[in-house]
């Protein structure tokens, strides 16, 4: 459904005409219809980013977003906006996505609005039809946001993200801004609409647990750059990346794929407006080898079975062979 290839979204950094924020750096991934593909990472490693790339709320650098084999990146205005009725994007904060001053039905009924989407009384029909899916009464959408609880705003930006019949949502840590007990309810809302809407998923989320129990395949970012995806399973239980092992090392106790030993990394994630040389990982990297300080990796595939690529030196068949 979606194939992404070299995306890059730099930001040009004040006073500097030649320095750039790269906050996303040359990624590129694949999804398939009907899969959710997770993204975890750090805050600041430019998954939000990423995510709003792909949707075109910003535009890429350079690099293809391939939308069923179509380069949206390329494509006229007036084409975006039909493509973009496919894709849609839930929010991490649904109060602050949401206009205080509209109610919820205006709210919902917008995207059908800014694309011209059927008559008056069709556009009625169908937010009364996607508010039911979510669980939200007629009467509610007389009224406005904030008069509901966190959990039922989510429900709120899910509606509006799913009105237009998008083929695949961009959601945004949709669920870190609730209260645990809500999470799980909002998180079934969209795993039952994903069955009935035949949708696609990629869920940006810093919470490998709710990755976890929410992905079928999911991608490690850190500064920018892709370092690890596989396939859930894989991921947990055969962690090649050392940011991965350090990143599932963390997971609390209780969980299944917790790693028998904390790994700490040392230090702070660098500064991405200033990344380290070679591989970006190296300053924290408790693998890290001379080659590491000057050599950046690249993304290598070394599972076709599970669809496992890594991006690290230690798997590079090149190093293999020196060690
Ligand atoms: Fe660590 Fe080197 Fe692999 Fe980077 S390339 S993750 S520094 S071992
Ligand atoms: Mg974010």
């Amino acid at each position: 459904l979606l194939e992404v290839k070299h995306l890059k979204k730099y930001f040009p950094l004040k006073g500097s005409k030649v320095d750039y924020l790269k906050a996303v750096d040359d990624v590129s991934f694949t999804v398939n219809e009907g899969e959710v593909l997770g993204i975890v990472g750090e805050s600041g490693c430019g998954k939000s980013t990423m995510g709003k790339t792909l949707i075109q709320l910003l535009t890429p650098t350079d690099g293809e977003i391939l939308l069923n084999g179509e380069n949206i990146a390329t494509l006229s205005h007036k084409k975006v906006r039909q493509k973009r009725r496919d894709m849609q994007i839930i929010f991490q904060d649904p109060f602050a996505s949401l206009n205080p001053r509209m109610k919820v039905f205006k709210i919902i009924e917008e995207p059908l609005v800014n694309f011209g989407i059927g008559t008056k009384e069709e556009r009625k029909q169908r937010v009364y039809e996607v508010a039911a899916q979510v669980g939200l009464t007629q009467k509610q959408l007389e009224r406005y946001p904030h008069e509901f609880s966190g959990g039922q705003r989510q429900r709120i930006g899910i509606a509006r993200a799913l009105v237009t019949n998008p083929k695949l949502i961009v959601a945004d840590e949709p669920v870190s801004a609730l209260d645990v007990s809500i999470q799980s309810q909002v998180l079934n809302i969209m795993k039952d609409l994903k069955k009935e809407m035949n949708l696609t998923y990629i869920f940006i989320s810093h919470d490998l647990s709710v990755v976890h129990h929410f992905c079928d395949r999911i991608g490690v970012m850190y500064l920018g750059k892709i370092v690890e995806v596989a396939d859930k399973h894989e991921l947990f239980n055969n962690p090649k990346h050392p940011y991965t092992k350090a990143l599932l090392s963390a997971l609390p106790k209780s969980h299944p794929s917790k790693e028998k030993e904390r790994i700490v990394l040392r230090g702070d994630v660098p500064n991405p407006a200033n990344p380290p040389s070679g591989c970006t990982f190296h300053t924290r990297c408790p693998n890290c080898m001379e080659i590491c300080k000057v050599t950046p990796p690249t993304l290598k595939s070394i599972s076709e079975k599970h669809d496992h690529d890594v991006s690290c030196l230690l798997y590079e068949e090149k190093m293999e062979r020196k060690l």
